[in-house]
């Protein structure tokens, strides 16, 4: 193992406590991660003894200039070098209460501080002490549970999940990121405690949640959360999305499924979280919008529209970020359907002059959504939608570059049309702003400055306005 520990802090380490006569380990992810042949940047140090000394010790040998952060309720320090952060713990030993993950904390050997990691995969730890240096410490296996792929705690997992119920979440994150299986027992487990899930904050909750998402194919996680009854608490709009119904013989899609789909697929295509989210959110309002109707069967007739409403409310319970995040989520939802509906009929420039106006700098994402959104099982299908998009995406092009619809801004102000016509600021000015931009976008003028004065002229005169004379 010494060969992974090249980095200088380890002999920076090394040294120190070995004049010191104390112990320390690398431990937990950054040793699983080199196993796993995984680029990780953060290494976590554990001392038999005070972490934030032998961080205040490093950073004094490194240079006197680096800066040492030092979380004193928690024991640790945290410094940067040479682009690693690098945490310090002292060794401990933990014992919970029911109602808090915070643990009561006593003072440890190596040994009592790997008994309370979340994972075998995660304990694992290996030596700086000189004599010793790059020694693998395995109590539990670690190493064969990574080679045979499998999540396990590494004491009763019952205890463990309901000590810290992140450790659920955490189990089926790193499921999701590695693509390895839990341990049918501690699935169990975790079923038997999700109601504990309830004890954790959001804001922890949402930061392995998105760990999922962003792995390479997030449904593994979903399917999960799915399956241990995690979700229908953590996030019942998305859970609502599943189920199939059938009436006189007819059924619809299972619209969770169908998500997860869509969700791997855009997974391929990009590592924007937002843009996965919106592959999430993006049919979260179907469950409100379901009909049967004879003639038709299952419609979901305005789905888009009603997942765009619902979006603030959703973000908020989720402690989701209130801002443009969320405004982009939301566009992108309301806008699914619409390069479905354009490539179903014939294209005309005004419907793709007011999608570009629309989506503006998103069209790019909207489109990759709607590619996203092809779930069916049929090849011929598949590519009949592909190709009718790739139409819809040509026309995009060719309209973009001969009207410069994104980025759009209005030609004439409203400042000028106050001063053109004398008039003081009231609604009559959006009027016929908006009106130049209907009529922009409707083609019957062109997108520039003196096609969009006459137009002005002419809309004021409807409206009884007289230009001021010059
Ligand atoms: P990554 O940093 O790649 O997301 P990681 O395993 O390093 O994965 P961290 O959250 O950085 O995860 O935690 C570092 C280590 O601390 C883990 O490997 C594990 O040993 C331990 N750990 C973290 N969270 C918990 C927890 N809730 N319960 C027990 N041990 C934990
Ligand atoms: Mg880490």
């Amino acid at each position: 193992m010494n060969k992974h520990l090249k980095h200088p802090v380890f002999k920076i380490i090394s040294e120190i406590i070995s004049s010191q006569n104390i112990q320390a380990y690398v431990i937990g992810g950054f040793v699983r991660d080199i196993i796993l042949k995984r680029p990780s940047n953060d290494i976590d140090i554990v001392v038999v003894g005070s972490g934030i000394e032998l961080a205040n010790m490093v950073a004094d040998k490194i240079d006197k200039n680096v800066k040492v952060s030092v979380f004193k309720n928690f024991g640790t320090a945290m410094l940067r070098y040479k682009n690693f952060e690098i945490e310090f713990v002292g060794a401990r030993k933990e014992s919970y209460n029911r109602n808090s993950r915070k643990p009561i904390v006593e003072d440890g050997s190596l040994e009592d501080d790997q008994n309370r990691r979340d994972f075998t995969i995660n304990a694992l730890a290996l030596s700086l002490n000189k004599e010793n240096f790059g020694e693998l410490s395995d109590p539990f296996n670690g190493l064969e549970d990574i080679k045979k792929k499998i999540i396990r705690t590494p004491l009763d997992s019952d205890i463990t999940f309901s000590d810290d119920p992140l450790r659920m979440i955490r189990a089926i994150r790193f499921a999701a990121q590695l693509n390895f299986d839990i341990k049918p027992d501690a699935l169990s487990s975790i079923n038997k405690n999700k109601e504990r899930i309830k004890i954790v904050s959001r804001e922890r909750v949402n930061e392995e949640l998105n760990k999922i998402v962003l792995s390479p194919k997030p449904s593994i996680g979903f399917k999960l959360l799915e399956s241990t009854g995690l979700l229908e608490i953590i996030f019942p709009e998305l859970y609502k999305l599943k189920g199939v119904e059938v009436k006189k013989g007819i059924r619809h899609k299972d619209n969770f499924y169908h998500t997860l789909d869509v969700l791997d697929n855009i997974s391929v295509q990009t590592d924007k979280l937002w843009l996965r989210w919106a592959a999430i959110l993006h049919d979260v309002g179907k469950p409100a919008s379901k009909r049967f109707e004879d003639v038709h069967g299952w419609t979901f007739h305005g789905h888009e529209f009603i997942g765009y409403k619902m979006l603030p409310d959703i973000f908020r319970r989720l402690k989701f970020p209130m801002n443009e995040k969320m405004k982009y989520v939301q566009k992108l939802i309301l806008l699914h359907m619409r390069p479905i509906v354009l490539s179903k009929e014939e294209i005309t420039d005004s419907a793709i002059r007011r999608l570009l106006f629309e989506a503006d700098e998103d069209i790019d994402d909207l489109m990759l959504l709607c590619d996203a959104d092809i779930t069916s099982k049929n090849p011929n299908r598949v590519k009949r939608f592909l190709k009718n998009f790739q139409i819809v995406r040509n026309k995009l092009k060719e309209i973009e570059e001969k009207d410069k619809i994104r980025n759009w801004q209005p030609p004439i102000s409203g400042d000028e049309i106050i001063k053109v016509f004398n008039i003081k600021p009231s609604k009559i000015i959006g009027e016929i702003k908006t009106s130049i931009k209907d009529a922009i976008l409707d083609g019957i003028i062109e997108n520039n400055y003196d096609d969009a004065y006459q137009f002005m002229l002419k809309k004021g005169e409807e409206l009884g306005l007289k230009p001021v004379k010059k």
